[in-house]
């Protein structure tokens, strides 16, 4: 899903013509770039398990602040407000689209993850494992 969520910003110029692709590229991957420094510093956390899913050996099984939804929306709320504070021209319809490019993450993330986002803290996880193999114990009830 890496590549894919390049889709949206690719179509987003279209929407607010001074928001550069520059930065609609950052803002579809700034949840995962947070989740990283998240991961370094032992905050969010992720093991590798062989045979985890047919795409990735990646077990996710920690990140309540960058890929929960609640998270999820701050952090795209936080990428708004940045480009807001930056933008020369258009800044509110700029950051309202850089917000919106950047929650387009957990959408993505929503149709191919296994079930690893949490919908709310100590709530439910939601992904629908789109392209992978879910592992029976991650199958929703
Ligand atoms: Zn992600």
């Amino acid at each position: 899903m890496f590549i894919g969520h390049y889709g949206p910003a690719l179509a987003a110029p279209r929407l607010v013509g001074s928001v550069p692709l520059w930065a609609l590229f950052v803002s579809v991957q700034f949840i995962d770039v947070v989740w990283g420094v998240l991961v370094l510093a032992g905050i969010e956390q992720v093991r590798v398990e062989p045979g985890f899913t047919q795409m990735s050996p990646l077990d996710l099984h920690h990140m309540p602040y960058t890929h929960s939804l609640p998270g999820a929306l701050a952090l795209s709320l936080l990428a708004g407000g940045l480009y807001w504070l930056i933008a020369a021209r258009e800044r509110l319809a700029g950051a309202a689209l850089i917000a919106a490019a950047s929650f387009s993450h957990w959408l993505g993330d929503l149709l191919v993850h296994v079930p690893d986002l949490a919908l709310w803290p100590g709530g439910p996880m939601a992904g629908l494992g789109l392209g992978t193999i879910c592992p029976p114990h991650w199958r929703l009830k």
